[in-house]
């Protein structure tokens, strides 16, 4: 059976996306050290696990930091990444 959570309905749709590439992630922690939002948890194998995407504010400290590249942040409705706005300048 189907259960839904709170980022599964549409008033409480999470404007970012957030993913983890487990191929790349050496499991360092960084990125959910870093999370101002509390995202992400540790698996028992200690890879980041995206737990609250509602809480996410695009802010990409976890892109920024991860020193494997192993973070992605969207936005949840362009599909685009967030570096492509112009935030760099
Ligand atoms: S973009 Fe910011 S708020 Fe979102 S998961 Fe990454 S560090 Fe957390
Ligand atoms: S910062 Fe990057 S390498 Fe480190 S745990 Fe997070 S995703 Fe993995």
């Amino acid at each position: 059976m189907y259960s839904k959570n709170k980022a599964s309905t549409a008033k409480d749709k999470p404007v970012y996306v957030t993913k983890i590439n487990k191929e790349l992630c050496k499991r360092c922690g960084i990125c959910v050290q870093f999370c101002p939002q509390g995202v992400f948890i540790r698996d028992e194998e200690g890879y980041p696990v995206v737990k609250e995407q509602e809480k996410c504010t695009g802010c990409l400290s976890c892109f920024y930091y991860c020193p494997d590249f192993a973070v992605e942040v969207k936005k949840h409705d362009e599909g685009k990444n967030k570096k492509d706005d112009g935030r760099e300048k």
